[in-house]
């Protein structure tokens, strides 16, 4: 009688109620998604089979990722991927957490970027997970890319991922960071599409940023200095080397940055052109043309 082991509906539901009693938002969706990795399932599978005894060992998996989450740390580390641009991507703590809001560079892309079958050479430079450069070699199936990082870490998710959404062959992975000289030379240019979403939260800013981000992901990834605008200039600075004439540029912005990159830009030779907004309506892309 009671002494059986919980279905998954009842697990799904104490998962839930500690959710929401630790603050956190979303709590049913959130607990199905921690539950259904817990047994390694699908959403669909729970659905249909929430009124079956669940073993012992998913309930306690279950528990160790809650606790997990009422800690903050992001649910995209707790379950170790996240979905971009209807991609799965494998996460971890040496990587920021692809954002929707980064899903407009690839719109961006797509729109401005004649030919899809052409060869274009991508550079993404803080590669990351490797969300942006990925992406967008699934989507120009003949384009080559090059991926830089300072992060070992990172580049060994991204490695992970290139291999797992098919395009491995026709990715680079370098070790750079733009803080130290020779970066450039490295990477084997030029190229035809510059992308990047660089940090750019201002230093001082970061411990105020929601307690998920900020102390969970990778302060590399996140801080962009006094003013938030180190690394855009370092990036705009050998962007004209980097780029082929008539090449382009397509960098994220944060908020209320676009206008001060553009301006970077264009003392670099580029022209930049009007940005293109998020879905909350921010001036989140910077294209610009050499
Ligand atoms: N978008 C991130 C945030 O919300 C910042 C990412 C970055 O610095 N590139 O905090």
């Amino acid at each position: 009688m009671a002494s059986g082991a919980a279905s998954y509906d009842a697990l799904l539901r104490d998962a839930a109620v500690a959710l929401t009693a630790a603050g956190i938002d979303n709590t049913r969706f959130e607990a199905r998604l921690l539950l259904a990795h817990a047994a390694g399932v699908t959403i669909e599978w729970l659905v249909a089979h929430g009124g079956e005894a669940a073993p012992l060992a998913v309930a306690e998996a279950l528990r160790e990722l809650t606790a997990r989450r009422i800690r903050r740390e992001p649910m995209a580390y707790v379950v170790g991927e996240r979905e971009f641009w209807g991609l799965s991507f494998k996460v971890s703590p040496a990587v920021l957490v692809p954002r929707p809001d980064s899903e407009t560079l690839i719109e961006a892309a797509l729109a401005l970027i004649p030919g899809r079958a052409e060869p274009w050479r991508i550079l993404d430079l803080g590669v990351g997970s490797g969300c942006l450069l990925l992406t967008l070699l699934r989507e120009f199936p003949n384009a080559r890319g090059v991926g830089m990082d300072a992060s070992a870490a990172a580049l060994a998710v991204a490695e992970a991922n290139a291999e797992a959404l098919g395009v491995a062959s026709r990715l680079r992975l370098v070790e750079g960071d733009w803080r130290q000289p020779g970066w450039v030379e490295r990477l084997a240019g030029p190229f035809d599409l510059l992308v990047s979403n660089p940090p750019y939260v201002e230093t001082a800013a970061i411990a105020g940023l929601m307690p998920d981000v900020a102390r969970f992901e990778p302060h590399l990834a996140l801080d962009g200095g006094p003013d938030g605008l180190v690394a855009y200039r370092a990036i705009s600075g050998e962007a004209a080397r980097l780029v082929v004439p008539g090449g382009r540029v397509l960098i994220e912005a944060g908020e209320g940055q676009a206008a001060e990159i553009s301006a970077l830009l264009s003392t670099e030779g580029f022209v930049p052109g009007r940005p293109w907004k998020d879905l909350g309506g921010i001036d989140r892309i910077v294209p610009a043309t050499h």
